[in-house]
C-alpha cells in the first residue's frame, strides 16, 4: 500500500519522483487531466491530520488525491475556486499537410528537417539535453511510431526508443512480423525533458510541427501513437486514451491507431493483452498477418 498522500514531504526528492512517476502512471492509463494550480492543503485534509508547517510552506505538490482532477469530491471542493481555474488554452492548428515527396526522396527531405531543427534551442528543453533525437528508421516505412520524448538512454544515444521501453517496443514490432529497421520512429519533442517529466504543451507545440513534417514525409499507411502525450499532440484533442483506443482515425492522409506507451506496459504488464489487440487493428490495416508461433 502507498504512504497516505498527507504524510509523504514534497521536499523530498525521491517522494517528488515518486509523484512524478505516479502521475505518469496515471497519464497513462489515460488519466490525464490534473488540476496544476496550487491546492491549499486546509481545503482538503483536516487541520489536525495536516504535518506541520513544511507542507503549508510548499503548496505547489498537491497530494495526488487532489490532483486527479476528473471526479473532484464536491463537497470538499470550495465552490469559489471553481472561477479561477485558467481555461485550457486552445491547441495552435497543426501546419498543413506538405505535398507528397517521391520515395527515393523522402531520406532527403528527412534530413533537410533535421538540418532545419539544427543546435535547437527553440525551448527550454535545449539546455537539459544531451543528444536530440530526431527520430529513426526506414524513410519509406509504412508504418510509424510515435512517442512522447526521449529518455535518459535516447538523449546519450540520439535515438528513440533504445532503453528498456524500445526493447518491449522491439519486441512489439517483431511480434507484428516486422523488423525495427523497416518501421519509422519519432516522439512528439525531440530533446529530454527533465527527469522524464510530461512535456509541457509550449514545448510539445514548438516541436510538434517538425513531427508533422516528418510524417508527410515519411507518409505511413498506419501511425501507432504510444501513449496519451502522442496521441494529444498528434490530434490537438484531449481526450481519455480508452476513448482513442480500439478504432481507426483519420490523420494527415493516414490511419492512427492508438495503444499504450511502452514504459506503461513495463509498469504493469497485464495491459499488453490489450496493446497486442490495437497492434492487430495496425496489423490488420496494413494487410499482415502476425508470423506463426514457434
Ligand atoms: N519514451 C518515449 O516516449 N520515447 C522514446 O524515445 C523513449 C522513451
Amino acid at each position: 500500500m502507498p504512504p497516505p498522500m498527507h504524510s509523504l514531504n514534497p521536499n523530498d526528492p525521491a517522494t517528488r519522483e515518486a509523484l512524478q512517476a505516479r502521475l505518469r502512471f496515471y497519464r497513462d492509463l489515460g488519466l490525464g487531466d490534473f488540476y496544476r494550480r496550487d491546492v491549499v492543503l486546509s481545503d482538503y485534509v483536516q487541520p489536525e491530520v495536516l504535518p506541520g508547517a513544511q507542507l503549508e510552506a510548499q503548496p505547489q505538490v498537491a497530494p495526488i488525491s487532489a490532483q486527479i482532477a476528473p471526479e473532484p469530491s464536491l463537497a470538499l471542493l470550495p465552490t469559489d475556486q471553481e472561477t479561477e481555474i485558467a481555461p485550457r488554452k486552445p491547441f495552435p492548428a497543426p501546419p498543413p499537410q506538405a505535398p507528397s515527396v517521391p520515395p527515393e526522396q523522402h531520406f532527403a527531405a528527412l534530413k533537410l528537417i533535421r538540418d532545419e531543427i539544427g543546435d535547437c534551442t527553440r525551448c527550454a528543453l535545449a539546455a537539459g539535453r544531451n543528444k536530440l533525437v530526431f527520430g529513426d528508421g526506414d524513410p519509406n516505412a509504412r508504418l510509424m511510431f510515435v512517442g512522447e520524448g526521449p529518455g535518459a538512454d535516447e538523449d546519450a544515444s540520439g535515438l528513440p526508443f533504445v532503453g528498456r521501453g524500445g526493447q518491449l517496443l522491439n519486441n512489439m514490432i517483431q511480434a507484428m512480423g516486422l523488423q525495427r529497421e523497416r518501421v519509422y520512429i519519432a516522439n512528439v519533442v525531440k530533446c529530454r525533458p527533465p527527469q522524464n517529466r510530461t512535456p509541457e504543451p509550449d514545448e510539445a507545440h514548438t516541436c510538434s510541427p517538425f513531427l508533422f513534417r516528418q510524417i508527410d514525409v515519411v507518409r505511413p499507411q498506419v501511425i501507432v501513437a504510444l501513449g496519451q502525450t502522442a496521441v494529444t499532440y498528434l490530434t490537438g484533442e484531449k481526450r481519455p486514451l480508452s476513448a482513442w483506443r480500439g478504432t481507426v482515425h483519420p490523420l494527415r492522409g493516414t490511419k492512427l491507431i492508438v495503444t499504450y506507451h511502452p514504459a506503461y506496459l513495463l509498469r504493469d504488464p497485464n495491459q499488453k493483452k490489450h496493446a497486442w489487440a490495437d497492434l492487430q487493428i495496425a496489423m490488420r490495416e496494413l494487410g499482415l498477418t502476425p508470423p506463426a508461433r514457434k
